[in-house]
């Protein structure tokens, strides 16, 4: 079934005329939604922590950051941009006791609501607002004139005013300029979880890792390998971009098209796609995200020792190297 798509004539800014929105976090999604919504007529208000740079970048954009408490005392509508992984405890220790009955809790990614880590009191709608890009193109476009695409979803029971209150709030950030589409929050999480791991993070990495100690167990030279394996990556997700599988193959020699189509289903096999099936089994049924929120309530002892791990690999050693010579790219190291 085909979505369900909204636009800036479908959305009346006019209902958050009366509404303060308290924006939870200046971060990535934060600094952005803050500064859209003020940019479109919205009363704004944001809460950061003091002694932080985004506490200072916030008070340069001209906020006056506040306290989660007091941020979501005065707020009606409280969007919550805290790392996904802290919220829970942020929620009951300084959210939960200062919301009143008509506020609307609101996030930019349905995880802790929808596997039970946000349990909002009664009389508290629930309502996802959320980009499909990171917060500086959520600026960047609008101040352009432009919007980046965006999703709307609702918790149960809520009302039809909340939801026309979330396309508003779509509006206000631009959103409805590119197009809100209709989701819920079930639909929204699990759907962003299975992409990360089966083919945006999880996927990707691991088939480049592969492919690359595969040349260079075969005696191929490194750089080699990492200009195959990882450099050109980007030239065809480009092409993926702009114009979908079959632009790339228009691009490409009939050479690289024909070993594609030969090729590519014996890497992408059945067992790879029973795996697939596995790993969406385990988002739906909530195994994946209890192990996360027990992982991170120990220190997340497991996700540091595979990011020191691969840190070290020889693909990110000679990437280093390789990038440091390439001025056009941008190199970036963390
Ligand atoms: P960031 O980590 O960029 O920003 C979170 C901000 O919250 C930081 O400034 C952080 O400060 C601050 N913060 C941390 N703890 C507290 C606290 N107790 N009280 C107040 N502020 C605090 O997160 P994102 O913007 O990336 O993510 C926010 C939400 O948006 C998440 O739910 C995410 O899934 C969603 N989202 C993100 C997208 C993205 O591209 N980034 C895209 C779509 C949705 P400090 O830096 O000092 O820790
Ligand atoms: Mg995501």
């Amino acid at each position: 079934m085909p979505a369900t798509i909204y636009y800036d004539n479908d959305a009346d800014l006019s209902l958050l005329k009366d509404k303060t929105i308290a924006i939870l976090g200046f971060g990535s999604q934060g600094h952005a939604q803050a500064q859209n919504l003020r940019d479109s007529g919205c009363n704004v208000i944001v809460s950061e922590l003091p002694g932080t740079p985004n506490y200072d970048l916030a008070k340069k954009n001209g906020f006056e950051p506040l306290s989660t408490e007091e941020a979501v005392a005065q707020g009606d509508l409280i969007q919550i941009l805290l790392p996904d992984e802290i919220q829970g405890d942020v929620y009951r220790a300084r959210i939960r006791d200062h919301l009143s009955p008509g506020n609307i809790l609101m996030c930019s990614h349905g995880f802790n609501i929808h596997f039970g880590q946000i349990e909002p009191p009664p009389g508290v709608d629930t309502l996802l607002v959320a980009p499909k890009g990171p917060g500086h193109l959520v600026r960047s476009e609008f101040v352009k004139g432009g919007g980046v695409p965006s999703l709307i979803a609702v918790g149960d029971g809520a009302s039809r005013e909340t939801f026309a209150l979330g396309l508003a709030y779509a509006k206000g950030i631009g959103g409805t300029r590119g197009g809100v589409i209709e989701t819920t929050f079930a639909e929204e999480t699990e759907t962003d979880l299975f992409g990360e791991q089966v083919v945006l993070c999880g996927g990707v990495s691991e088939l480049v890792k592969a492919a690359f100690e595969t040349l260079v167990e075969a005696g191929y030279q490194p750089e080699m390998a990492y200009f195959e394996c990882l450099h050109e990556l980007k030239l065809i997700v480009d092409l993926f971009y702009q114009g979908g599988l079959n632009y790339m193959r228009y691009s490409v020699s009939n050479t690289a098209e024909y070993g594609d189509y030969t090729r590519g289903p014996r890497i992408i096999n059945q067992e790879t796609r029973d795996e697939m099936k596995k790993i969406l089994g385990e988002i739906r049924n909530g195994e994946f995200a209890r192990e996360w929120i027990l992982e991170n309530k120990a220190g997340a002892p497991a996700f540091k020792a595979y990011r020191r791990r691969d840190r070290e690999l020889e693909l990110e050693e000679v990437g280093r190297r390789l990038r440091s010579l390439m001025s056009w790219i941008d190199a970036k190291e963390v």
